[in-house]
Parts: structure tokens; C-alpha cells; sequence
């Protein structure tokens, strides 16, 4: 497999050899690294703690990075607040990407507007409308698509790799903070005075849709507080494991 990009022809040896260079690096060299490769750059930010941080150093170092974020129309009145204060704050524009409301229709139809208590495949299928397919169009042309994962987050991200082939969407994931740990990561953000989600400090360590997040008590795992009624260790939205895996029962507006 290999990615080009206006200047380089990847391959899997070559992002092997990425994902040492950039563990070399410190975060703002990470991010220029790849954005001087020449392919187009698109950081997909939740507005998370993590994702605050990445977007504080495209916007202090005017990164030739495109910064998005899925507005899936049942976000935390707290997040869509700080998407504005984050865009005027390092001057950036977020560009938000939002489900089809045909898909949205769809949904409830087959499920009820909040189907997604009642089984895995529904909440699969309300995630797969909401954030896969505005994600697909967030990233269409891509070469590089940059995450806040971090290895500290759950037992499910504990490898996570600097960079590696994202074979699905035939692009390079690059996850620039996989080596950051949560305490280093809020005392980069008093230091730079990052502007961050006031849930932070009433429990919610990584916060998605407000149906689906809860404040975690302490000693429970970050993501604890993700769709809690499932009784998967590993549940994720799909957003970072194969989406074979998620085979969503809703045909997209875009598929139909
Ligand atoms: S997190 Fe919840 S509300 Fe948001 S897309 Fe997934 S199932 Fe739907």
C-alpha cells in the first residue's frame, strides 16, 4: 500500500520510518513534520482536553492544518460554546462537518431518536449516522488525518503507533500526542493557558455526545463514562477501529 501526496510516494516502510521520526520529535514538531509533507493535513478535534492542546499548537505555529470537528447535533451545549471561543481565541477557522438530515429521519424512524440505549447495533447505527459518515467527508482527499489518541486512554488504545496506515480510508493516521500522558497534558494546558470544556472539572474526562457521556467516579477509567450502559471494555463510536466492524443497518444519505 502507499500514499501519495504532491511530494512523497509513502509506503509502509516509509511510515515505519514516520512513526520513528516523529517519536523523536516534541508535539509542534510533529505536527510540522507532517504538514511538511506536502499532502493535505485534516485534524479531526472532539474539543476534548487532548484535542484543545493539538489545536493550541496549529494555531500558535499557523499550521497548514485543517482543523474539523463532527457536529452531530447532540453535543454538550458546553462544546458547541467552545468551538467558537477556540476559533476566535488562536484565530482559525473549525470547519464542522453534520449528519444528513434524511439519515437523521432514517434513524429515528427504524429506532427512536434515542434508539441507542436500547442495543449495541442501534447505538452502532446512530454513531455511524452522526459521526462516521460526516468523518468520511471530513477526510475526503486527505493524505494525513490527525488524532488526540492517547495510549493512556483505555486498554484499547494502550499501542496506539505516531503513525500508521489507516488501510480503510487509504490515508496516515498520525496520532502526535500517543505518548502523552493525562497529567502531561493538563499542565501543558495551564501553562499555555489552553482554553478547555468546563466539563473537565465536573467529572467528564473525555466527553462525546451528551446522551452518551457521563461523569466518571474517581478511580474509574477515562472513558468509563462513554455509552456506560454497554457492558464492552472496548466500545468506541467507530471513528478509530474498522468500520467492517460496525456494519451500519441505515444506508447513508450518500450511499443511497
Ligand atoms: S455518541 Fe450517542 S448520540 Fe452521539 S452519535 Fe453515537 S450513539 Fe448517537
Amino acid at each position: 500500500m502507499t500514499i501519495n501526496t504532491p511530494s512523497h510516494s509513502l509506503s509502509i516502510h516509509d511510515v515505519a520510518s514516520l512513526d520513528e521520526t516523529l517519536a523523536s520529535l516534541d508535539l509542534a514538531g510533529r505536527l510540522a513534520f507532517v504538514a511538511a509533507l506536502g499532502g493535505r493535513a485534516v485534524f479531526t478535534t472532539s474539543l476534548g482536553i487532548e484535542d484543545q492542546v493539538i489545536t493550541a499548537a496549529i494555531g500558535t505555529h499557523r499550521l497548514p492544518i485543517d482543523v474539523s470537528t463532527l457536529e452531530t447535533g447532540r453535543l454538550f451545549a458546553e462544546t458547541v460554546t467552545l468551538i467558537g471561543e477556540t476559533e476566535e481565541r488562536y484565530d482559525i477557522t473549525i470547519k464542522r462537518f453534520y449528519p444528513e438530515q434524511d439519515d437523521i429521519d432514517a434513524y429515528a424512524a427504524k429506532y427512536g431518536l434515542n434508539g441507542f440505549y436500547d442495543s449495541v447495533e442501534a447505538r452502532h447505527a446512530c454513531c455511524h449516522v452522526r459521526k462516521l459518515v460526516p468523518l468520511a467527508k471530513a477526510l475526503e482527499g486527505a493524505s494525513f488525518w490527525i488524532t488526540g489518541l492517547r495510549r493512556g486512554q483505555s486498554g484499547n488504545r494502550a499501542t496506539t503507533p505516531f503513525a500508521e496506515f489507516n488501510a480503510e480510508r487509504n490515508l496516515i493516521k498520525i496520532n502526535p500526542l500517543a505518548d502523552w500522558d493525562i497529567a502531561m497534558i493538563k499542565a501543558h494546558v495551564s501553562s499555555e493557558t489552553i482554553p478547555i470544556n468546563p466539563l473537565h472539572a465536573r467529572g467528564y474526562p473525555s466527553i462525546g455526545c451528551e446522551p452518551c457521556t457521563r461523569a466518571i467516579k474517581p478511580g474509574e477509567p477515562e472513558r468509563a463514562g462513554r455509552w456506560w450502559w454497554e457492558n464492552d471494555e472496548k466500545r468506541e463510536c467507530g471513528l478509530h477501529v474498522a468500520e467492517a466492524a460496525q456494519a451500519s443497518p441505515l444506508p447513508s444519505a450518500s450511499q443511497r
